[in-house]
Formats: C-alpha cells, sequence, structure tokens
C-alpha cells in the first residue's frame, strides 16, 4: 500500500541569482512500512524535497510551483495549513542532522519529548513526563528518570539524537523522514542509531524516507534508493539492484568515491568536476559536463528516467551501457 506518493514536485527559489529550480519535476512514493533512501551530494535538492513534503519551504524566497504529494490518500498541498498542523509531528514526523538546532536549549528534554503528546494528544503533563521517560528507555538512554530532567546541554551527541528521535516517534507516526541523521556523529554512535531506528521502524510499522549522502548508510537500512542529481531523479531501484549494477554513470561515481577496505583515502575517486550552480544547470543532461560516458546527444537532448529492468529506472541516454 503506497503510504507517500510524490508526483512531479517543483520547488523552486528566486535568489538575486535567479530563479532556482531546487527540486524539478521528481516523483517518488514510499509503502506502508517501507525505508526508501534519497541520496545524493549536497545542493541536489534532496532536503527540499523533505521540507516541500511538512510544506516547510519558506516563502518568499521558496515555492512549490507545481506538482502533488499525496499522503494516506490526502493531498497535502491543497490542505488549510491548520490541518496541516495536525499532520505535523503526529503523522510525519522527522529528524535533522543537528539536534542542536532542534532542541531548545531552555527546557527540559523531557518536556520537549513530551510536547507532541501535549499537543496532539492533550494529554496531562504528569502523564506526558511517565511517557517521555517510558520513551527515552525505548530510544535506550540510561537512567532516563533522571536524564527527563536535564537540559540538552547535558546530554552527548548520541543522547541528543536519540532524545531527538524519542520526540519524533512520540506520537507513533505513520512516516518518519530522517534528514542525515547520524552525519555529525561518530561512527559507532552511527551505527547505534541506525540499529536503533530500524528497531523502531519494526516495532511501530512506521515508514521511513531517508535523505543522506552516504551509501553506506543506504546498505544498512534501505529497502529502495531514489538517486538525485541537479534537482532531478537519475535513478531508482530497489537496493541490491542498485549495489549490484547501477544504471546511472552518477551513481557508479558515488560508489567509486566509497572508502573500500584497505584503500588509502589519496586514491579514492571523486566525482571529477562540481554540482551545477542550481540558477544555471546545463542543457541536455545535467551530470553531462562530468559524465565520462557524454556523447553529442546528451549535451542537448534530456535524458528521461526510463525503466531499465522491472523496478530499476535510470535517467541516462546509455544506461545499458553503465558498468561499475
Ligand atoms: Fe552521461 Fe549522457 Fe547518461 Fe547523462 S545521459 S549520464 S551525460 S551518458
Amino acid at each position: 500500500m503506497t503510504l507517500l506518493s510524490i508526483r512531479d514536485l517543483r520547488t523552486q527559489f528566486m535568489t538575486e541569482g535567479g530563479l532556482v529550480r531546487a527540486v524539478d519535476g521528481i516523483s517518488l512514493s514510499v509503502g506502508a512500512g517501507e525505508t526508501v533512501a534519497v541520496v545524493g551530494e549536497s545542493g541536489c535538492g534532496k532536503s527540499v524535497t523533505a521540507l516541500s513534503i511538512l510544506r516547510l519551504i519558506a516563502s518568499p524566497p521558496g515555492r512549490i510551483a507545481g506538482g502533488t504529494i499525496e499522503f494516506e490518500g490526502l493531498d497535502l498541498l491543497s490542505m488549510p495549513e491548520k490541518a496541516m498542523r495536525r499532520i505535523r509531528g503526529k503523522k510525519i514526523a522527522m529528524v535533522f542532522q543537528e539536534p542542536q538546532t532542534s532542541l531548545n536549549p531552555v527546557f527540559t528534554v523531557g518536556f520537549q519529548v513530551a510536547e507532541p503528546l501535549l499537543l496532539h494528544e492533550k494529554i496531562s503533563r504528569r502523564a506526558g513526563r511517565a511517557r517521555a521517560i517510558e520513551l527515552l528507555r525505548r530510544v535506550g538512554i540510561a537512567d532516563p528518570e533522571s536524564r527527563v530532567d536535564d537540559y540538552p546541554h547535558q546530554l552527548s551527541g548520541g543522547m541528543k539524537q536519540r532524545a531527538m528521535i524519542a520526540m519524533a516517534l512520540a506520537c507513533k507516526p505513520s512516516l518518519l523522514i530522517a534528514d542525515e541523521p547520524t552525519t555529525a556523529l561518530d561512527v559507532t554512535v552511527q551505527s547505534q542509531i541506525l540499529a536503533l531506528l530500524k528497531d523502531l521502524q519494526r516495532d511501530i510499522g512506521m515508514s521511513v524516507l531517508l535523505i543522506t549522502h552516504d551509501l553506506g548508510i543506504v546498505a544498512e537500512v534501505a529497502d529502495r534508493v531514489a538517486v538525485m542529481y541537479a534537482g532531478r531523479i537519475v535513478e531508482t531501484a530497489d537496493v541490491r539492484a542498485l549495489f549490484a549494477s547501477p544504471r546511472h554513470p552518477y551513481t557508479v561515481g558515488l560508489f567509486d568515491s566509497l572508502p573500500r577496505v584497505g584503500e588509502i583515502r589519496a586514491r579514492l575517486r571523486a566525482i571529477p568536476g562540481q554540482v551545477p550552480d542550481p540558477a544555471a544547470f546545463p542543457e541536455g543532461c545535467r551530470f553531462h559536463p562530468r559524465c565520462p560516458l557524454a556523447i553529442d546527444r546528451c549535451r542537448s537532448e534530456v535524458p528521461l528516467l526510463r525503466e531499465i529492468s522491472p523496478g530499476h529506472a535510470s535517467a541516462c541516454h546509455r544506461a545499458e551501457e553503465v558498468k561499475r
């Protein structure tokens, strides 16, 4: 069953440098209980996609210029703001990269974890505190009875991220949007947080839309992957198919820039060139200035996303020739 369905979403920003088409006609769906990862370098439009779903694009300078976003059969883009507030935090929750920006330094962790429950479920403060303790325990915070009264600065980075997850899960959302949830953490804490997310997902039965630049994380948690480049989805497949045989040169570039066991950093192959200026995308295939397989056709004709094998699509004129 499809929980979230995005069709031809276009999100734009008016800047001094011109019109930025940050998200330029993407379509994506997330099924019930599924984890879908959106992968790409910074500036590719993946975080703007997440903010568009929650209608958190600041306007001006931004606006959703076209497309539809359906969640549980409801059209989020035409919904009144009041109804949207009931969806945010209750039905769709979000975890960000930097807990510092989401946890308020002047309130206790317990108060902030309980806040969505006080707001959406109208429970008493006493019951909220009890639920906050329960949630902090569930996300692996030791001694939650005393931690509940701590302020954010008293917690480590990993604990803050756990508290953020507790906040996000308080109302048992159907969809969790996790935007680079572990980027600020060291590798060991990162794996613990990913394992925790997987456990919680199983318990609650929620879906996860994971935004990341890191294919290592994708391999650990995702069922399906959409690779974004310059505001568009360039490849989508289930995680096994994508790792076994990527069908877009950009995805191959992302794989080549992953560190391998025994490989020293200097030998890593970075994708040559720069992410293009979003106010002046190249004509034709937006990846052509960086692509080792580019031909004349790529400089003039936009490659459309097309199915290469069942469930595996690529937006590349030469998808059948791509090898890792
Ligand atoms: Fe490279 Fe051409 Fe494919 Fe674009 S369409 S990724 S430039 S081969």
